[in-house]
């Protein structure tokens, strides 16, 4: 049917109801057409001008709406496309023209037809103020609402802003907000272009409310998720990036589980657990390749194998410890009996007491041996731990762990090694310890010894509490003197002074022999040795105060022996004194004997060094000078002290001696004691100097048998001195037969060997005038007949009393 145009501004028109969408005039759009009579509506269009009126369904859902279905205004529109999809339906394409009112429905059938009157927009809007204002309002709630949908491009909104038709703009706005059916058609319905600002306008606060609103919620709800979820998602993320690395995530729980039953069953201190507990927690958080955890677990590792409950049976069996101590080692009584006191008392109380024993003395003299013994004896595990060159606090309790490749301390390892809480440690060379900037190793010692402190020793890379209160502490030092002072007060001092020959041969033959034939596989039938050549042995090839060469020449000759019977030159091999020489090739030393005849100018004296006694002769000569004094030899500044006083005893007594009065105006003094690259102190060789000096002065010669120790005084007094014992046994040694010592040392001489006694005549003495008369091999007698004076303690003696005197002190 034709479309006609009627009266002005109106004209009759194909109806297309739109279902679900409003048209706005100016607004290109597509949509799909199936219902056959707006098919049919369509293709009336096309024949003519290809305009067609699209007015809203009030109810979308209706197929065949009737005339009172349909709002009454709508929009004319230019149909610029067409195209056919498959199945009857038809897409098309149209801009909207007109706001359009339908004043009647002129047909139904085949399609509706209508006859509409346009309001046209062509009508501009006053541009007063007020509308101005609305304008504006409208526009910026348009762009606050495109912030919250998101959904509208920023060029829409840019180009609102260059629309000068402002009835269009409302029509603009309208239609790119997304808004129900009816809101859509109530702006479309709006004729005057102010009033439908105005609505719009208001439609805009609604919505912008109610998307404000939606937002806050969905921020809640947002955040709700966050807050329970995150760490939910980030696991899964986690374990979903560990599978790709290489999918050992459940090898990773599997651990951290393991470590957590064993670090539970281990039945900890409170606060270890718990710290133990926090590192597999971090553990189980951590990437399990991750350097950290690396570091993490080699802490785990350590706390787990250390013993927290592990104690061994501490045998309290006196007589089975008695028996082992004695099988093992011989002599050293005195450790032996200090040992069984031990026992006696732990036995007593059921556990260890506090005093940490240490013994004292030269290397070789089996110090470390005999403690591994009383650990067997104990039943305590047996662990030695050195402390020789230890300089860094750090060294006994550990770096902490923020150090790269820290580790725990020495007493931590020891503890581990020793494999349970009561182990028996042995802390080896204590006197060698020193300290510097990086801390005192003494000062972390002194709380591993206390029995107050050590309950809760803390090591700094464990960082918790370890009880250290069950382990028995030992310790050995060569030097007692160099034991840093407040460590030595807490220890109960054992001296083992070295052995002497006969106790030498009695160990070789008792002790290291049968060892060291065991140690090379030998038989007791192939290889003997004859005590002759032992003590050969212990004479000309070793000079100590213990017996740790000694054994080394032993295996020495044991394993030539060996590869003797080996290579089939020997069945079995007999060493005697005139053999040795084959086995060790020829004297190391030759004994520092007793001077062959009796010499000016000589003394000799007995001295103490870490390696047991020695005796050092002391050479005095004069010549014509002005009186210098010169010492040689290396003399420390205690021995060239003791030499001045004893020039200056000299000189007090000279006249009464026989000596020129003005000697020490008229001759030089040379002192040297050989041998001169070892380095000598102390005082102990003042009366040898003073001796020496006597004699060369007076020209007297000191007996080639005598050998003597002691300080003098200014006053010619003699004081007493340390280690007699080492000095007698080093004097023995040498063949000396008279011992000169500070009667104030008579006490020492119990400690002395029998068999040394025996062979010496020990006599105590006490001022120089004694000494004179035992070492010279006469008295210096006073050209003027003035004798010395002496002290008034000590009567004049004849050489004769004096000899009588000391015999009898010895016997007591
Ligand atoms: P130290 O620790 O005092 O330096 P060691 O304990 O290392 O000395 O002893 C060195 C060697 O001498 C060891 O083989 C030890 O068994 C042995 N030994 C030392 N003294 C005796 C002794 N009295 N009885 C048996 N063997 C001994």
């Amino acid at each position: 049917m034709a479309q006609k145009k009627n009266k002005k501004n109106t004209k009759t028109i194909p109806l297309l109801p739109l279902r679900g969408i409003v048209v706005f005039p100016n607004m290109i759009l597509h949509f799909d057409v199936g219902r056959p009579r707006s098919i049919k509506a369509l293709e009336e269009a096309m024949m003519e001008e290809q305009k067609i009126f699209l007015a809203a369904q009030k109810d979308p859902a209706l197929e065949e709406p009737g005339q009172e279905d349909v709002y009454t205004i709508g929009t004319t529109a230019k149909i610029k496309q067409l195209l056919r999809l498959p199945g009857d339906t038809i897409r098309v394409l149209v801009e909207g023209l007109e706001r359009s009112e339908i004043l009647e429905y002129t047909s139904e059938d085949p399609y509706y037809e209508v006859k509409i009157k346009e309001h046209s927009s062509k009508k501009l809007l006053a541009k007063d103020p007020e509308t101005e204002a609305l304008v504006r309002l409208v526009i910026s709630h348009f762009e606050d609402y495109a912030k919250l949908t998101n959904r509208i491009s920023r060029d829409t909104t840019f180009s609102l802003s260059t629309v000068e038709d402002y009835s269009r703009l409302s029509d603009v706005i309208a239609a790119n907000m997304v808004l129900k059916l009816e809101q859509k058609q109530s702006i479309l319905s709006e004729i005057s272009p102010k009033k439908r600002l105005e609505k719009l306008l208001d439609i805009l606060v609604k919505e912008i409310e109610i998307l404000e609103v939606e937002e806050n919620i969905n921020n809640k709800v947002r955040k709700q998720i966050d807050k329970s979820q995150r760490e939910y998602y980030l696991r899964e993320q986690l374990k979903a990036i560990q599978d790709e690395l290489g999918g050992d995530g459940q090898q990773h729980d599997d651990e951290t589980y393991e470590y957590r039953e064993k670090i539970l069953s281990l039945n900890l201190p409170e606060e270890a657990e718990n710290k133990a507990l926090k590192e597999v927690d971090r553990l189980s958080r951590m990437h399990p390749s991750s350097a950290e955890s690396g570091v993490i677990r080699t802490y785990l590792d350590w706390v787990i194998s250390l013993p927290w409950n592990e104690k061994t049976q501490e045998n309290f069996d006196i007589e089975n410890a008695e028996r082992i101590l004695e099988e093992d080692h011989y002599g050293l009584t005195k450790v032996k009996e200090r040992m069984i006191e031990y026992l006696a008392i732990s036995k007593l109380r059921n556990g260890i007491h506090g005093q940490i024993i240490c013994l004292a003395g030269p290397p070789g003299v089996g110090k470390t041996s005999i403690v591994r013994s009383i650990a067997k004896a104990l039943n305590r595990n047996y662990v030695r731990m050195s402390l020789g060159g230890v300089r860094d606090e750090a060294e006994i309790r550990g770096h902490r762990r923020t150090y790269v490749g820290a580790m725990p301390g020495r007493i931590i390892t020891a503890i581990k090694q020793a494999g349970s809480k009561n182990p028996l440690i042995l802390l080896d060379e204590i006197d060698k310890m020193s300290n510097d900037f990086r801390g005192d190793p003494a000062a972390a010692m002194l709380e591993v010894l206390d029995t107050e402190q050590n309950k809760e020793f803390r090591d700094h890379y464990l960082d918790m509490p370890f009880d250290l209160s069950d382990v028995m502490f030992i310790t050995t030092a060569n030097n007692k003197g160099a034991i840093p002072r407040p460590l030595l007060d807490r220890m109960e001092v054992i001296d083992i002074s070295g052995y002497v020959e006969e106790e030498k041969v009695q160990i070789a033959i008792r002790h290291l022999i049968p060892k060291q034939v065991k140690t090379h596989g030998l038989k007791s039938r192939e290889i003997r040795f004859d005590e002759e050549a032992v003590r050969d042995v212990i004479n000309y090839y070793t000079r100590e105060a213990g017996v740790r060469n000694l054994e080394r020449e032993i295996a020495t000759i044991c394993r030539k022996v060996a590869k003797l019977i080996v290579s089939a030159e020997r069945k079995s091999a007999s060493i005697t004194r005139n053999t040795l020489g084959n086995y060790l090739g020829t004297k190391k030393y030759l004994f520092d004997k007793a001077n062959e005849k009796d010499e000016t100018g000589i003394a000799r004296g007995l001295a103490w060094t870490p390696v047991g006694g020695d005796t050092l002769s002391i050479e005095v000569n004069l010549m014509p000078g002005d009186g210098a004094l010169e010492l040689t030899g290396q003399l420390g500044d205690i021995m060239k002290e003791s030499a001045k006083i004893a020039r200056s005893y000299v000189r007090s007594i000279a006249e009464m001696i026989g000596i020129e009065k003005d000697f020490y105006r008229k001759y030089d003094m040379h002192i040297h004691v050989p041998e001169g690259a070892i380095p000598k102190d102390g005082p102990s060789a003042g009366i040898t100097l003073a001796t020496a000096m006597i004699s060369a002065l007076t020209q007297i010669p000191v007996k080639r048998n005598v050998a003597m120790t002691g300080e003098i005084t200014l006053r010619g007094k003699v004081l007493p001195i340390g280690g007699l014992k080492e000095k007698v046994i080093a004097a023995h040694r040498a063949g000396i037969d008279t011992v000169l010592f500070p009667m104030e040392n008579q006490r020492d001489t119990e400690e002395i060997p029998e068999n040394v006694l025996e062979r010496l005549t020990m006599i105590p003495v006490a001022s120089m005038c004694q000494v004179m008369k035992h070492a010279l091999t006469r008295f210096p007698e006073s050209k003027d007949e003035v004798k010395p004076e002496e002290d008034n303690e000590v009567s004049q003696l004849s050489a004769q009393q004096a000899q009588n005197e000391a015999a009898v002190s010895i016997e007591q």
